[in-house]
């Protein structure tokens, strides 16, 4: 049976008869697998606090053949989301675990990916504010997945440059210039469409320092909602939780 090392984010666990976990998890070589942590619920087991959503880990698992499942040796924990240090961020990091979930195939490596996850930890580590956060990862999920919408008008051809907004209409999951928008939809201030432009030229170290208002973040979290939910056919739970502790 081949043994396999990786670099892993955690995604999530499953309870699995009566002691034991199953484990998804995102290598950054081979993708997304789902493996067996055997005693993993037993309160000595050696996967305490490993286990939680968005752990950066080097695990160790084997194939069998014929099986889906592997069988994991050990997740040795690298960068745990546990050190953040807000509910607000704890709740944004499983927003991010299930959103990577939603999006990874199975056993498909997505270098990208697996790099934006990471960086993610970091960024939250680090104290970087979760909301701006959260529309960095979703405009770069979306776009690393080639459905952002591209940032110029899809009826006339303009580019947004500085200073413009844009409009998603209300069926349409393109942007618009404002000249050619059908009525109502989603708007986007020329601050959100700053922000984009800015996310698009700037990694993920330094996204917690980009400026946006809370009402700029509200207008990108709607117009990212639509897109996740139009390619996904369903709202995330974790994105509907975060709603509710924001009080919207
Ligand atoms: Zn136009």
């Amino acid at each position: 049976m081949p043994v396999y090392t990786a670099d892993a984010l955690i995604l999530r666990t499953y309870k699995l008869g009566e002691a034991d976990r199953i484990v998804v998890f995102l290598t950054r070589d081979r993708g997304k697998k789902r493996g067996v942590a055997k005693g993993a619920r037993r309160p000595r087991s050696r996967y305490v606090g490993a286990l939680e959503p968005m752990t950066r880990a080097d695990v160790a698992y084997y194939e069998r053949e014929q099986r889906e499942l592997v069988r994991l040796n050990y997740v040795d924990t690298v960068r745990s989301p546990l050190s953040a240090s807000t509910a607000e961020a704890l709740g944004h990091v499983g927003y991010f675990a299930e959103l990577i979930d939603e999006w990874a195939p199975e056993a498909h490596a997505d270098e990208r990916l697996f790099r934006l996850g990471a960086s993610m930890i970091d960024a939250v580590a680090s104290g970087a504010a979760p909301e701006v956060l959260a529309r960095y990862f979703e405009y770069w999920l979306l776009r690393l997945q080639g459905v952002y919408p591209g940032l110029a008008c899809a009826g006339c051809g303009t580019v947004f440059e500085r200073g413009a907004g844009a409009v998603m209409g209300p069926r349409e999951h393109v942007f618009a210039c404002r000249a050619c928008a059908p009525a109502g939809g989603t708007s986007l201030s020329p601050e959100a469409v700053g922000f984009l432009r800015a996310a698009g030229r700037i990694g993920p170290g330094a996204a917690g320092q980009l400026p946006l208002s809370a009402a700029a973040a509200r207008e990108l979290e709607t117009a990212h909602r639509r897109l996740i939910n139009l390619h996904l056919d369903k709202e995330l739970k974790s994105a509907r939780i975060l709603r509710e502790i924001a009080g919207r």
